[in-house]
C-alpha cells in the first residue's frame, strides 16, 4: 500500500478559509480494510454497501473510499501533509495487525430521535439550550451540532444518565 498523490484543498465555498483539507490518492482500494478500522476506531461509521468508512482522528475527521482518504481539517499544508501521512501510517500498522483485530462488518446504525429525546429532562421547552424544544436539541445532538453541556439540567440533574446519552449517541 503507497501514497500516490496528496492533494491538498480549500472547501469549495470557502476559498479564503483559514484551514485546508487533505485527499490522499493511494495505489489500492482500501475497501478490505474498512471493517478492521470499524472495529478499531473511534465513533467509526461504516457503510459496507457503498462501502465507506468516517471516523474520528484526533480532532480531524477522515473518510476513506476505494483508494482515496480524506483528512479534515488542518491549520495550513505542511500539516495537511504531515497529516496524511500519519493517517496512511495508522492504515498501514492495521494491515499489518490484521491477523489480531476482529474485523467489524457491522453497518452505522444513527440513534433515533425519539431514543435521545426519552433520556433528557424534558423540562417543557426551557430552551437554556438554545433550542426550542428537548426534541429539537435531541435532533441537534445526533447531527453533532450541538454538545450535550449545552443542556446545564443533564449535567446537574443526578436522574438523568450522561453514561447512558452517550452510549446511545456513540461518543
Ligand atoms: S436546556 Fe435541556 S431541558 Fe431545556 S429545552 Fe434544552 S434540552 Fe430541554
Amino acid at each position: 500500500m503507497k501514497i500516490e498523490k496528496i492533494e491538498i484543498t480549500r472547501p469549495d465555498c470557502m476559498t479564503s478559509a483559514q484551514f485546508v483539507n487533505a485527499i490522499v490518492h493511494m495505489d489500492v482500494d482500501l475497501s478490505d480494510l474498512l471493517p478492521y478500522l470499524n472495529a478499531t476506531q473511534k465513533e467509526a461509521r461504516y457503510y459496507p454497501k457503498h462501502p465507506f468508512i468516517n471516523f474520528s482522528w484526533g480532532f480531524h475527521k477522515v473518510v476513506i473510499e476505494a483508494n482515496q482518504i480524506r483528512i479534515i481539517p488542518f491549520e495550513d499544508e505542511k500539516a495537511a501533509q504531515e497529516g496524511a501521512k500519519e493517517v496512511v501510517n495508522l492504515l498501514l500498522e492495521i494491515e499489518s495487525n490484521k491477523n489480531e483485530i476482529v474485523p467489524d462488518i457491522s453497518p452505522y446504525d444513527p440513534p433515533k430521535v425519539l431514543d435521545i429525546y426519552k433520556l433528557l429532562p424534558k423540562l417543557g421547552g426551557c430552551s437554556e439550550c438554545g433550542f426550542p424544544t428537548c426534541m429539537a436539541f435531541a435532533t441537534a445532538l445526533i447531527n453533532k451540532e450541538v454538545a450535550l453541556e449545552a443542556c446545564k439540567e443533564i449535567i446537574d440533574n443526578k436522574k438523568i444518565s450522561v453514561v447512558k446519552l452517550k452510549e446511545v449517541l456513540g461518543v
